[in-house]
């Protein structure tokens, strides 16, 4: 079945009680056994509660693996995939990278000794040259990344991964599984804020873990329930009702992000557009190899610096706040939002400077939100005299 039916039936005909179509919340935490030795499957709702277990089951079935986990949020996630590693571990990891999983490895993760270096993952030399043989264990991926959009492909680096014997873990909250499937690709893990695109609608905050191969999902499975980071029912019904229509948004997402991008690409107050799906992008061509359709946010910076404060103060129908991936459209602003627990000097070097916005393209009209940019760009010029 395509994934267009596949994600508009999560949950639905699978009650056989009374036939509900949207899967209930349960909202039990213990389950009855019916004598001993014996288990409904169900036992105590940290290790399996049965509405967060339909939405795991279609979570690993769209990104193609054998099992999900949901988490309380996207950073729950990732420290339960961090849980995999040990005291001298070291990973690597894409440079231009959220924030705060920036912050969880260099600030709580170091203090269990796992450290990382950060570079641009697509870089099979640069790889090859912060290997640590016997130290390092894995590649943590974004792309796109964010706020820049710099592309990695995925077979290639997996490729490589596997002949060193490292676990290749992929954060795939920009695009879904609607538009790329990293497991495909070679990959061992997938990792989602599920808060952004998934949930789509700016009111859930969850994570996702999705495994490949029996042994790795064992291990998570245990590390899941040992730490306990789980996603309750009423925010697993919750992620699943946002991701039955996943594939609608995200087609009117990348439909009005490209346009967006474009009228932005022609403004003279803006001088660069960093979007994978304009041909210029450094990685276009291999975005439009590894997935079916590009994400709804991307970034560009301003002529000026002055023009910023205006232009944050000046839209009306795009708010001036962080996250994305949902319904409304938000604009935030990364070195002093989403970046700023990055050092400086890194920001700068990836190109994280004081003249980049960024911009979640949300399911309004996109003529709406062209005229808002256009009139606050305009307004911001006045003001400023740029
Ligand atoms: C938001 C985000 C996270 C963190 O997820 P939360 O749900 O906010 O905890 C991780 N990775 C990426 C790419 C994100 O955008």
């Amino acid at each position: 079945m395509r994934i267009e039916s596949r994600l508009a039936q999560i949950g639905s005909v699978k009650e056989p009680v009374t036939g509900a179509v949207s899967y209930p919340i349960y909202q039990a935490t213990a389950f009855r056994h019916p004598k001993l030795g014996q288990s409904t499957g169900f036992d105590y709702a940290r290790t399996k509660s049965p509405t967060r277990k339909v939405l795991e089951e279609a979570a690993a079935e769209l990104e193609s693996g054998d099992a999900g986990f949901a988490c309380s949020s996207g950073m729950a996630a990732l420290q339960t995939i961090f849980a995999l590693f040990s005291q001298g571990d070291h990973l690597l990891v894409s440079l231009d990278l959220y924030g705060g999983t920036y912050r969880l490895i260099e600030q709580v993760m170091s203090r269990f000794g796992v450290t990382a270096s950060y570079l641009d993952t697509n870089n099979i030399e640069a790889l090859e040259a912060n290997l640590r043989p016997g130290s390092t264990k894995a590649v943590l991926v974004e792309t796109p990344t964010n706020p820049l959009m710099m592309i990695t492909d995925l077979a290639r680096v997996s490729e490589w991964a596997k002949s060193r014997g490292l676990l290749v873990i992929v954060d795939n909250t920009l695009l879904t599984p609607f538009f790329q499937r990293p497991l495909e690709l070679g990959a061992d893990i997938v990792i989602h804020s599920a808060t952004k695109y998934l949930a789509g609608h700016n009111d859930v905050l969850a994570g996702l873990i999705v495994t490949k191969g029996k042994e790795l999902s064992e291990r998570m499975a245990f590390l899941h329930n040992s730490i306990g980071a789980v996603l309750g029912p009423q925010d697993s019904w919750l992620l699943m009702r946002g991701m039955k229509t996943l594939a609608l948004r995200m087609e009117r997402h990348q439909a009005n992000a490209s346009r967006i991008a474009e009228f932005l690409l022609e403004h003279p107050l803006v001088t660069d557009v960093y979007y994978p799906a304009l041909p210029h992008h450094p990685g276009h061509e291999i975005q439009k190899r590894q997935s079916s359709g590009n994400t709804g946010i991307f970034s560009f910076k301003l002529k000026d610096v002055r023009l910023v404060e205006p232009v944050l103060r000046h839209v009306k129908l795009i708010a001036f706040a962080e996250s994305l991936g949902g319904v409304e459209s938000l604009m935030t602003y990364p070195a002093v939002q989403t970046h700023a627990d990055i050092p400086e000097e890194i920001r700068r070097a990836v190109g994280v400077d004081d003249r980049l916005l960024r911009l979640s393209v949300g399911i309004e009209h996109c003529d709406d939100l062209i005229e808002d940019l256009g009139q606050a760009l305009e307004q911001a010029a006045r003001e400023t005299e740029v």
